[in-house]
């Protein structure tokens, strides 16, 4: 049967949420347990990310990109398109820039367009978070972050809710920028100290590193035993924040194995061939207790976050949803 014109064009609503409207309806509570329910359905396959598509445009120095993937439980179907464009900061704006389309899974038909660039920051701190929640030692006491960009003051922030720690200390390549992290600091009550990287393994009970670099910062004798590493800046092919001897000491966890190995920290030990894909567990199997997580005190666990579209997804449906709960989305006629 043919499908009439009006079929064709009927008109439906698809609501807008913007970046203020999700600042408002999506807190680190929020995240926190959008992230950890999403990595949990993808360890069951009831959820998966599509592959990821990034180029580097030759425009604007930018990466640009596509994540995506379909939660057949939450019935989450969507993409994520933005990327990174270095020279944003100088113009007042978030390098990330990046915009969430929502569709729905029974028609194809569009629901939402969301502001991502709150949405990655808050995803991405969740990200780390729930990694600490679920590896790092119970009595850690001294936070390691590597890194004061964007990022950074987000990943601190919900790292301070996983665990009791005493002190924060923190390396930058640009030393000046972090005050940023000081004052979150100051906020909390809490010692802050800028260490050289190496005093920073020396101290640190969990590590954070948050930063765009291309070569090893932690050198693998620098990291004391027991400690959680969150590798979350590699994100890209070429990228890389920690000694590749490091992962093949540690035990390896990950968002998701396929990127993991291609665009994660991951990528030069796999390379290397002294990590192998079969010893690299997704954490979704440690918050489904199908695997034990840390198996003794001494072990390094080490969190390879790159970054999934489901976990986009998972926040940026949460804000539609909150968003609209809360007269806070705009209804427009597509
Ligand atoms: P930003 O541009 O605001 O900050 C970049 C940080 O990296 C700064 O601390 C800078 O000093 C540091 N840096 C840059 N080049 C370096 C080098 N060669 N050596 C050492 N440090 C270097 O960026 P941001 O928004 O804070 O993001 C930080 C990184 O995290 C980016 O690379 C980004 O792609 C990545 N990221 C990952 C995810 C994820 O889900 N895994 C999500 C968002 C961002």
């Amino acid at each position: 049967m043919e499908t009439s014109p009006k079929a064709l064009t009927q008109p439906h609503q698809i609501l807008i949420v913007s970046e203020d409207a999700c600042q408002k309806v999506i807190g680190r509570r929020e995240a926190f347990q959008a992230v950890e329910s999403v990595f949990s359905s993808t360890a069951k396959g009831s959820a998966y990310n599509f592959p990821v598509v990034r180029e580097a445009i030759g425009h604007a120095g930018a990466l640009y990109g596509f994540k995506s993937g379909f939660d057949r439980e939450g019935l989450v179907l969507g993409v994520k398109a933005g990327g990174y464009w270095p020279g944003n900061a100088a113009q007042g704006l978030t390098n990330h820039q990046s915009t969430v389309a929502l569709f729905d899974p029974d028609t194809g038909q569009l629901k939402a367009l969301v502001g991502g660039n709150y949405l990655t920051a808050v995803r991405t701190a969740a990200s780390s978070a729930v990694s600490i929640a679920h590896l790092a030692r119970k009595n850690a006491k001294v936070l390691g972050i590597i890194g004061a960009g964007f990022q950074s003051t987000f990943q601190l922030r919900a790292a301070l809710e996983q665990r009791d720690f005493a002190k924060v200390v923190a390396w930058n390549a640009h030393p000046e920028h972090l005050a940023r992290l000081a004052d979150v600091c100051k906020e909390h009550g809490l010692p802050f100290e800028a260490v050289s990287p190496q005093a920073l393994g020396a101290q640190s009970d969990v590590i954070i590193t948050i930063t765009s670099a291309s070569e090893p910062l932690l050198q693998t004798d620098w990291i004391k035993p027991g400690t959680h590493l969150a590798c979350m800046g590699t994100d890209t092919k070429g990228k890389q924040e920690v000694d590749q001897q490091l992962l093949a000491q540690a035990t390896v966890f990950t968002d998701e194995i396929a990127q993991s190995i291609s665009i994660g920290e991951a990528q030069h030990a796999v390379a290397a061939a002294i990590l192998f894909v079969e010893q690299i567990t997704p954490i979704g199997e440690v918050i489904n207790s199908s695997h034990p997580g840390r198996k003794s005190e001494q072990e390094i666990t080490l969190f390879d976050g790159t970054g999934v579209g489901l976990q986009d997804l998972a926040v940026a449906s949460a804000a539609a949803s909150l968003a609209e709960a809360h007269g806070l989305a705009q209804r427009v006629t597509l």
